[in-house]
């Protein structure tokens, strides 16, 4: 399964949440010059007839009233970065195709988020919470479908297009919603009387495609439901985490604080084997009720050792306010630097053991892990904790 995601007005959206006197109105994202043109316009402008790459003289004639405001791009490429990885962290097969849009397959990532649906929904309701954005999401078994639903009930919707109803589907879709189809090819369409993708069956390929040339080839794959086009993966995560789902719901503090430090070896094992320091650090505990919170910590200085990334995750927890039994511990870490740039490394906080001490241990652990598979250097007291090793799920985004 294909999950599509694309932002709803990105731009707009983005200086209305950030501008309360743009709210409701319609605003487009523009220069404002003769010659500008539209970049992207409110849904309240799009009542207007307004749309992207319209001239701005043009949408000023249809609404008097319209308010144009200049771009920042710097903003909206830093709410990219966070949409984007809060994305990848469903998949890490995942492919970002412009500044608002993504896709992302799916397949495997079920028994660890959910249904297809559950993931579409976890996710815009992620980015809902994280940045006040709407987004659309499209899921579909193949590609080219997971973009048109996407399309299909937006803003702020969700469209899945199941398997079975693929066929359906395809054969009722009008021929101007597949993408890649110029003009001059459309025209032949009409003459041949393609209305939908699925009249495209009703040449054989030879007449297709010395008419379209491989677009005919393409068409009449699609319209057979073979799309060859794959998730490329091209973004690079940003964190690395670890969580595990416990064998029950706790209360206990030292036990969780032992879960704690076994996701913190981990992460910083991960951390070390790709050469990477960390500059921010944070936990996420899931209760019994599934409620969830995450707590970070921007850090002055990058660390990479254990125990450090230990001491801040076990910090950020003792100052949770615990009033609900724990059911997910996870610990993570952002910010992610080469570890060759100059750092000054991070003192311990541990009086003690020494840092050097803690380096010669991670280093130990470290060699262990590698000959023997992490498990073997897991605390005794660890054993019971972890659910049959399915809610364990140590992964970097
Ligand atoms: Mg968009």
């Amino acid at each position: 399964m294909i999950l599509h995601i694309d932002m709803d007005a990105f731009f707009a959206a983005i200086e209305q949440r950030d501008n309360p006197v743009l709210r409701s109105k319609p605003v487009v994202i523009s220069g404002n010059s003769e010659r500008s043109v539209v970049s992207t316009a409110s849904y309240e402008a799009r009542l207007f007839g307004i749309h992207s790459a319209m001239p701005v003289f043009k949408a000023k004639q249809k609404c008097p009233k319209l308010l144009i405001v200049p771009g920042t791009m710097k903003k909206y490429q830093r709410d990219s970065l966070k949409i984007m990885e809060i994305i990848s962290h469903f998949s890490p097969l995942m492919e970002q195709v412009s500044i608002d849009e993504a896709y992302v397959d799916i397949k495997g990532c079920e028994r660890l988020f959910g249904s297809p649906e559950e993931i579409g929904h976890t996710i815009k309701k992620k980015i809902k919470d994280d940045l006040s954005l709407t987004c659309s999401v499209g899921i579909a078994p193949i590609k080219f479908l997971a973009k048109i639903a996407s399309d299909m009930n937006k803003p702020d919707g969700l469209t899945y297009i199941k398997e079975h109803q693929v066929k359906n589907f395809i054969f009722t879709l009008p021929i101007k919603k597949v993408l890649g189809i110029g003009q001059s090819a459309m025209k032949k369409m009409e003459l041949l009387q393609i209305k939908t993708l699925g009249d495209v069956k009703k040449y054989p390929l030879p007449i297709l495609t010395q008419k379209f040339g491989k677009l005919g080839q393409r068409l009449l794959a699609l319209s057979n439901g073979i799309d060859s086009s794959r998730v490329n993966t091209n973004y690079i995560r940003k964190s690395i985490s670890s969580e595990t789902t416990l064998a029950k719901d706790i209360f206990d503090f030292e036990t969780i604080k032992q879960v704690i430090l076994d996701k913190s070896q981990s992460v910083g094992r991960d951390l070390r084997k790709k050469n990477l320091v960390c500059e921010n650090v944070f936990i996420k505990l899931k209760f019994a009720d599934f409620s969830q919170i995450t707590r970070s910590k921007k850090l002055e200085t990058p660390i990479c050792s254990s125990s450090a990334i230990f001491h801040k995750a076990l910090a950020l927890y003792e100052k949770i306010l615990l009033k609900k039994k724990i059911r997910l511990v996870g610990v993570g870490v952002t910010a992610l630097k080469d570890k060759n740039t100059p750092v000054q490394m991070q003192l311990i906080q541990d009086q003690n053991m020494p840092k050097e001490q803690w380096e010669s241990v991670d280093n130990a652990v470290d060699s262990i892990s590698e000959k023997f598979g992490s498990d073997i250097i897991k605390k005794a007291s660890l054993n019971n904790l972890t659910r049959n090793n399915a809610g364990e799920n140590p992964h970097d985004e």
